[in-house]
């Protein structure tokens, strides 16, 4: 079925059904570092009519106290127990699989995924550390790598390089049962406001490549952090609201576990791509940005 238009009147019964609204960062809240207009008026308003609200981003950049600090920054009050980064799910992921406590986990990516980890008491190294590793080809260069590493992260890393894909790809192909885990597998994201950047797909890629291994992903579209969120919160999955501003993240996220979803178009998605034939995602509902819900409620 097509997507509708929010309106006053969908809109009623779309609010009136939904006790929890879980929200995108980028491209709902905030474009880069930029604030989207009426953000904040618009969270007040669902918060004074009870309505529980998530925060849920792909971007493993930052972990949650520093995500609740760019909340500030931008003037919006949120606690951290209202964010669901993909950092803190790959953490999650590996608490709930009762990662072994003598076992590593070396990470490409920032540090929002080491403090994750360190918060959940697993042991991480690598990601910032490693920016500056160089492998000097013509010096017969040979990586020893731990043998205790018994998962590789990856996420965003600015800072890649040659050492961290060699020593990655060593953990996973050489320590028995090492764990191949995404934060997510985003083409591109906003790491700066005025343009696009290659996201967490890209390095995510080049460990396929090299170890012919698919990862399991933690973030969205992926089910694993909307179950956790769904205990945590015990909503259940029709009685929320998705709202998101990409098709094959945010939007198949809310479907995949049977919620409401509405598309905002402040962000990566166009009208026009939403009824491009070769879009098969419709979400429910769209609109151009979350505070026309200021107007219709
Ligand atoms: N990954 C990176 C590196 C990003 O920069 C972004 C957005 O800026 C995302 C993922 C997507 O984040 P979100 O899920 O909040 O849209
Ligand atoms: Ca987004």
């Amino acid at each position: 079925m097509s997507s509708q238009p929010l309106s006053p009147n969908n809109f009623s019964d779309l609010f009136d059904s939904v006790e929890a609204f879980l929200f995108d960062c980028d491209g709902v809240i905030w474009k880069g570092d930029e604030l989207i207009q009426g953000v904040p008026q618009t969270l007040q308003m669902l918060r004074s009519k009870g309505k529980k609200i998530v925060f849920v981003t792909n971007n493993s950049w930052k972990s949650r106290s520093q995500y609740a600090q760019k909340f500030q920054s931008l003037g919006i009050s949120v606690s951290q127990d209202e964010i669901f980064s993909s950092s803190f799910a790959a953490a999650m992921y590996l608490k709930v699989k009762d990662f072994p406590s003598q076992n590593k986990v070396y990470v490409i990516g920032g540090e929002g995924i080491l403090e994750e980890l360190r918060l959940a008491g697993i042991t991480a190294f690598g990601g910032p550390e490693d920016a500056n590793k160089t492998i000097d080809l013509k010096q017969n260069c040979f990586v020893e790598h731990d043998k205790s590493v018994g998962a590789v992260v990856v996420g965003i890393d600015p800072n890649i390089n040659y050492y961290k894909l060699q020593y990655g790809t060593l953990c996973i192909r050489e320590n028995p049962g090492c764990l191949f885990i995404a934060t997510n597998r985003d083409a591109v994201g906003h790491m700066t406001a005025l343009q696009e950047w290659p996201g967490a797909g890209c390095m995510v890629a080049a460990i396929c490549g090299s170890t012919q291994k698919e990862p399991v992903v933690v973030g969205k579209p992926s089910t694993f952090m909307m179950e956790f969120l769904l205990k945590k919160f015990n909503v259940s999955c029709s009685k929320m609201c998705m709202v998101g501003d990409r098709l094959d993240t945010d939007i198949l996220f809310g479907q995949n576990a049977g919620c409401k979803t509405l598309l905002v178009l402040s962000g990566v998605t166009t009208q026009s791509d939403l009824q491009d034939p070769s879009n098969n995602i419709q979400p429910d509902y769209y609109t151009n940005k979350i505070s026309d819900m200021l107007d219709l409620s």
